[in-house]
């Protein structure tokens, strides 16, 4: 079948085979295309508010050694720092006060916040109201039981690359089967759980995130959130080729279309490529936005890649400005919780 008519077919029955995904993924003519339908299923299963996700970067200290990351164990260049749950707390309740209902608490994988220093902290934050997601990578079973007990209602752990072979070289010491089990476990825990991976790891191959998206389908996450890999200084990658958008927003779409009622972030890897690379995002299949509310010197010392800090505004004035870019699209913010429609979890609206 030529690839428009494919791509039309994937829009109502949201199914592709992975050589369909491939000759989509490879075809450089309908992009456009792909987009536009793509934001088509968007509008029809989750219509046209955008959620927002307040992000809080509460540690930059990590035990891993992540290829890809700037914060990985290794690098000496960073300035580590570890905010107090006093100081993680003030800012949720700053991000409740600026109206988000939501606050996404990331971090590398640091020992120091175990469950007896977590589960509190969970507790004040959820008095106030507001849902809450975890990224901070992978524990046992217990553990994210004992975050979910405590109020935390989504888990957001990418699973980078569904290539095992490239999973194991970039994260060394680590195990793709343990990944695999966390995702398992946050499912079988009732979570809400996000998945995804970067796109344009040297080695990764069409065929490979072909395999990737036939993973989401079969996976049915809650949310898929993808952006483009950008190489970081005094990493092992970091002289990786420069790049690129357009690979990953066409993920992104592919995603859309075959999941069509998932949420789907427009990443902030996406913005740091290209100003307005969010907005695309949102006009490609994506609906939600992690508007990032760290301040000060943390913010600028969470360099998981470059341009990451500069990318999203300054806190304060954030909603507002999104607003009216939002609005210039035909679209507006979410007053809700901005649950996954399709299944019975935190409130959609
Ligand atoms: N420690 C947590 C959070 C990781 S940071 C965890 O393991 O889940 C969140 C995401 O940033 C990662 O999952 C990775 O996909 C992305 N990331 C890391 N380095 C990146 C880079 N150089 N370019 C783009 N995205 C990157």
């Amino acid at each position: 079948m030529d690839s428009l008519s494919l791509i039309l077919q994937a829009q109502t029955q949201n199914v592709l085979s992975q050589e369909q995904l491939l000759q989509l993924l490879q075809d450089p003519h309908i992009d456009k295309a792909l987009f536009q339908a793509a934001d088509r299923v968007r509008q029809k299963y989750v219509g046209n508010a955008v959620h927002l996700r307040a992000l809080i970067e509460f540690t930059n200290i990590c035990r891993n050694n992540c290829a890809y990351c700037g914060l990985q164990a290794q690098n000496t260049a960073v300035t580590r720092y570890r905010m107090t749950e006093d100081k993680i707390y003030a800012l949720a309740h700053k991000a409740a006060k600026w109206g988000y209902k939501t606050v996404v608490l990331q971090g590398g994988e640091d020992g120091f916040f175990t469950v007896q220093r977590l589960v509190p902290l969970l507790r004040r934050i959820k008095a106030l109201g507001l849902a809450i997601t975890l990224s901070i990578g992978e524990r046992p079973f217990e553990e994210y039981q004992a975050f979910k007990q405590a109020g935390a209602d989504r888990y957001l752990l990418r699973i980078e690359t569904t290539d095992k072979a490239l999973y194991e070289k970039y994260n060394p010491a680590m195990s793709f089967e343990n990944r695999l089990r966390c995702l398992e476990d946050l499912k079988r825990l009732n979570y809400e759980v996000g998945t995804g991976i970067l796109v344009g790891l040297p080695g990764q191959t069409a065929q490979s995130l072909a395999q990737d998206l036939l993973f989401f389908k079969r996976f049915q996450p809650d949310m898929v959130g993808l952006g483009p890999f950008i190489p970081c200084p005094n990493t092992p990658l970091s002289d990786a080729p420069a790049p690129q958008l357009t690979p990953a927003l066409k993920v992104m779409a592919l995603t859309r279309l075959l999941l069509p009622d998932i949420n789907i972030p427009a990443t902030t890897a996406m913005e740091a490529l290209q100003p307005n690379g969010r907005l695309q995002a949102l006009q490609s299949g994506a609906n939600v936005i992690m508007p990032n509310v760290t301040e000060g010197e943390e913010r600028q010392n969470y360099a998981l890649y470059p341009g990451k800090a500069a990318a999203a505004q300054a806190p304060q004035n954030l909603r507002q400005e999104l607003e009216q870019k939002l609005h210039a699209i035909g679209r507006h913010i979410g007053t809700g919780y901005g649950g996954h429609k399709g299944r019975k979890g935190v409130p959609c609206c």
